[in-house]
């Protein structure tokens, strides 16, 4: 691990969090089972209005997702080339084949057009299609009016990963209820964090009922003893990390506040770069109400992009390239994309994501942008 000054998206220690977990210490539940569970789970469930289940990473949310929405072994499942390795992994625990398709240039999440055109070849095939897998970026949030037409019209459910979208609104919905399940993460460098952890959510209860049951062993009990149908998985959250999350969910109205503040002031401190068309921030769509989770921008040239993040990096401050594209992946090589002009890998050489944590200050902010102007 590189140490720098400035962290990409260190984690923040809401108010509460050393009182809930001496408080989950103190009660004796040190287990993937206890109160603070229970009380995490009513917070996302208020949140969001669907039922709520806590697991032990987003990874797992959405392994369980997917098996959840009915996706089978040897299923296609369609999902963004623009994503990180974990919504491809998911897709690939169930033993089910990722199609991918390209990133739309005017809103850099999953093509539409490309999305219907993978369907309608995929159904020609034959293949039957497990799921639809949007992924909603960087704190953003995908076309999903259109992707949930699509799925409705091809009769394909929908799985959302809003791993990185907890409190992104569509209009007044919250992302990650617009498919028939979807996946949150509470990762270290997520808007809220667990340290790790993720969360399934679905308005279905039966469905929430069977992804808690899977997520702890499949065990029914009969007798006194344990009786096993079904493989399980040992995917529930820990009662401790709960506590944690109790603490940073009541927090997270400041969280998003404060990373809008943090993108408001980097719009103004890189106005003059905008204006020469020197950058561009991430396009988000007309409906959607961000929060920011990371601030993204292209570059006019990659050569500006490397000028910049090496000198972002020589004065200690982290930054990172964005998505480099599962196509590109040695794992995903053999997979289906549909594209028309790999915007992925476009966004990929000319992208940049910048420092967006909680406890930035507006002086480090100004060195930031500085920084990048003078690589400019
Ligand atoms: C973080 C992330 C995940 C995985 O979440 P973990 O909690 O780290 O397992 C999945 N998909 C996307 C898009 C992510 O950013």
């Amino acid at each position: 691990m590189s140490t720098y000054e400035i962290y990409l998206s260190p984690p923040f220690p809401a108010p509460n969090t050393k009182r809930y977990v001496q408080e989950a210490i103190d009660s004796g539940w040190m287990a993937p089972a206890g109160p603070f569970l229970n009380r995490f789970e009513a917070l996302l469930r208020a949140y969001h209005g669907v039922a709520a289940v806590a697991l032990n990473t987003g990874t797992a949310a959405l392994h369980l997702a997917l098996k959840a929405a009915g996706v089978r072994a040897g299923d296609v499942v369609i999902l963004p080339a623009f994503t990180f390795v974990a919504t491809y992994n998911a897709v690939r625990y169930l033993g089910a084949e990722p199609v991918l398709v390209d990133s739309d240039a005017t809103h850099w999440h999953m093509s539409v057009q490309a999305t219907e055109r993978a369907i309608v070849s995929l159904k020609k095939q034959g293949r039957r299609i497990g799921a639809l897998l949007p992924v909603h970026l960087y704190g953003a949030m995908a076309p999903v009016d259109a992707l949930c037409n699509l799925a409705q019209a091809y009769g394909v459910p929908l799985v959302e990963d809003a791993a990185e979208a907890l409190g992104v609104r569509w209009g007044q919905q919250p992302a990650g209820t617009f498919g028939v399940t979807a996946a949150l993460s509470f990762n270290g460098n997520k808007i809220i964090t667990t340290s790790g952890g993720g969360a399934f959510l679905s308005a279905d209860e039966e469905v929430a009922k069977k992804v808690l049951y899977w997520a702890t062993q499949a065990k029914q009990a009969t007798n006194g003893d344990w009786c096993h149908e079904e493989v399980g998985y040992n995917y529930r959250m820990s009662n401790l990390l709960a506590a944690v999350g109790c603490a940073q969910m009541e927090y997270l109205p400041h969280f998003i506040e404060r990373k809008r503040e943090i993108a408001g002031h980097y719009r103004r401190l890189l106005k003059e770069s905008e204006q020469k068309e020197h950058i561009v921030w991430q396009p988000v769509l007309p409906q959607v109400q961000p929060t920011y989770w990371l601030n993204c921008l292209l570059f006019a040239k990659p050569a500006m992009r490397e000028a910049a993040m090496r000198r972002l990096r020589e004065a200690g401050v982290e930054c990172r390239r964005l998505w480099n594209p599962l196509h590109r992946q040695p794992l995903a090589r053999q997979c289906l994309f549909f594209t028309e002009d790999d915007t992925a890998t476009r966004l990929y050489a000319h992208g940049l994501c910048l420092p967006s944590g909680h406890a930035l200050t507006e002086a480090q902010q100004a060195r930031i942008a500085e920084l990048i102007q003078q690589a400019l």
